[in-house]
């Protein structure tokens, strides 16, 4: 590892002793140099692995295996069936770029006495144009959209900005891979909570516990197994996971009320 002059670099080097988890891909070092599979193939023999090199993993990253657009590379959908080898840290630096971009800085920076984190409040207050009523969100409805979007069945990185309310995810949360800001898809998620608190017409409607417990149960199955076809950048779509899972935290704030009621 002389080759390693790059401190982000070097001290992900130190880590491999001998292997590391990165979100959904295992790094181990081998004679030659690396080796990069996906975590689920941790096991596979590698020639029933099909061989890709590091400057093709851009492409492998960027669609699940239906074939659908990934936005946020840390989704835990990367597709699994493949193997990578490099020969150098350098090659590895440029590797893992290609399959999260940026991750091996951050991991770094989140190391640092004082990692550079903003937070949803001094990132949302310099918005300008559409993202501007990103702001306008309280801190406990703000929390419930952080909480919603950066659930680990959508991203797996471990946020550590936070909103006053909500604390940021554990060490062991996730993976080791860190949020350092607010995403695109964390904005866009944002901008359409406010839009939905600000539609005038909001019909009441009343349910007895043991209906709200069906459509708890009805959306825990909607977000576990979304369509194949669903883009999960999407947030105006009715049926966007994120908005299930959104109408999901909001609706378990009645669940002691129903646990009360005696609900099921
Ligand atoms: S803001 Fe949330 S969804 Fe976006 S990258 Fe960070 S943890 Fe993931």
């Amino acid at each position: 590892m002389a080759d390693v002059n790059n401190p982000a670099l070097a001290a992900l080097s130190a880590a491999l002793a001998p292997e590391l988890e990165l979100a959904q891909v295992r790094v181990r070092r081998v004679a030659e140099g690396f080796e990069l599979r996906h975590v689920s193939d941790r096991e596979a023999e590698p020639e029933s692995l099909h061989r890709v090199d590091f400057p093709e993993l851009r492409t492998l990253a960027s669609h699940t295996a239906a074939g659908e657009f990934r936005p946020i590379k840390a989704a835990p959908n990367l597709r699994a069936g493949w193997l990578c080898r490099v020969a150098s840290a350098a090659e590895l630096e440029l590797a893992l770029n290609q399959l999260y971009p940026g991750a091996l800085a951050d991991w770094f920076a989140a190391q640092q006495p004082v990692p550079p984190v903003t937070h949803y409040r001094a990132f949302t207050a310099r918005q300008t144009g559409m993202y501007r009523i990103t702001a306008m969100l309280a801190d406990a409805p703000a929390a419930q959209v952080i909480r919603a979007c950066c659930d680990e069945r959508f991203c797996l990185k471990r946020r550590l900005w936070s909103v006053d309310g909500l604390t940021v995810d554990a060490p062991e949360a996730k993976s080791l891979i860190p949020c350092l800001e607010p995403c695109a898809v964390m904005m866009e998620f944002a901008r359409k909570a406010v839009r939905i608190e600000q539609e005038e017409v909001k019909p009441t409607l009343t349910l007895a516990p043991s209906e709200i417990t069906t459509l708890l149960a009805a959306l825990e199955t909607a977000v576990a197994r979304p369509p194949a076809s669903q883009r999960e950048a999407d947030v105006a779509a009715a049926d966007n996971p994120r908005r299930l899972q959104l109408l999901r935290l909001k609706l378990q704030d009645f669940v002691p009320i129903a646990a009360k009621s005696g609900g099921e």
